[in-house]
């Protein structure tokens, strides 16, 4: 049985405009582009990455941008909304700071005794703010966010399932502890400095989420490349249907479709976003991997253009 999972590694959704993405991302989160590549499944749309200064597991929120995505709907079967942590001073900095960006911001809440700014990016993908005395000081973007007040990384996600039973067995057999309920929500906990919370909602009568803008692809959890191969074995034996281990490059991934209906991945480690760029230059130009190389100039052509902001690293 291979080790408790720490955190989430990274967060992927579904965006339409890549342009209106990234500068929601970078400008107004003040998240770093970390890696800017392409979907390798379907090599004409991007995979843009941000993070913090390092791309470092726990931070990285990566979107397939596709300019003619029609908007999604979230529901049950996926992720409902993802949380960032920020340090628990950093509430009134940040309500300021997206509403003078036009944000539009929902009434604070408190949740588990942690405040809670929620509010929606361009495609209508919500987000959270979790502002919280355990804030890791982390690697923060050198950028437009004062180091002090930056986002660290990824508190964690909310998963809205018609049933939950299958899900949550799954969580714990992860290393996710229940930590409780508020309101309407069950926590489920581990132990990483980031991301290592997992709120599940159970809601028998929520319509099923539908693909599209604004809607989250697939949850990434940490595991180390020497254990990949034993969590897949565990997904098998839960009855889950895992595909085989698939080189992103950046890391290797084995993804299954949870009885819920979410669809994890389980993400390595290493090599991390510094194997093909230095960590100064890290999302400036296209990287592709190995066996798409050949196909640069076709691929270059087919994808607008971005204008990625000089580093400040
Ligand atoms: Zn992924």
């Amino acid at each position: 049985m291979p080790g408790d999972i720490p955190g989430i590694h990274h967060v992927t959704a579904i965006a339409a405009d890549p342009r209106r993405n990234l500068a929601f991302y970078t400008e107004t989160l003040g998240l770093r582009l970390v890696k800017r590549s392409v979907n390798q499944d379907d090599v004409d749309t991007y995979h843009l990455f941000y993070g913090d200064r390092a791309g470092s597991p726990g931070t990285s929120m990566t979107f397939f941008p596709y300019p003619e995505a029609r908007p999604g709907q979230v529901g049950s079967g996926q992720v409902a909304t993802t949380q960032f942590t920020i340090p628990a001073d950093a509430v009134d900095y940040w309500t300021d700071r997206l509403e003078s960006a036009g944000v539009d911001v929902e009434d604070r809440t408190e949740r588990f005794g942690d405040t809670v700014i929620a509010f929606e990016d361009p495609d209508g993908l919500p987000l959270e703010l979790v502002a919280t005395a355990d804030a890791p000081e982390g690697q923060p973007p050198d950028g437009p966010v004062p180091e002090e007040h930056a986002i660290r990384g990824f508190f964690g996600v909310t998963l809205l399932l018609s049933r939950a039973s299958g899900t949550t067995s799954l969580l714990e057999t992860m290393g996710f502890e229940s930590a409780g309920t508020d309101g309407d929500r069950e926590r489920f906990a581990s132990h990483g400095d980031l991301g290592a919370v997992v709120d599940v909602v159970e809601d028998q009568t929520a319509p099923a989420g539908t693909p599209g803008a604004g809607t989250v692809h697939h949850v990434a959890f940490q595991v180390t490349a020497e254990e990949q191969a034993d969590w897949r074995s565990v997904l098998q034996d839960q009855g889950l249907r895992p595909t085989e281990i698939i080189d992103r490059k950046w890391f290797s991934s084995v993804y299954t479709r949870t009885a819920g209906g979410v669809l994890f991945e389980f993400a390595t480690l290493e090599p991390g976003y510094t194997v093909d760029e230095d960590l100064a230059e890290l999302g400036e130009s296209l990287v592709l991997p190995e066996w798409l190389e050949d196909r640069r100039e076709e691929i270059e052509a087919a994808l607008p253009e971005l204008s990625v902001p000089a580093s400040e690293h």
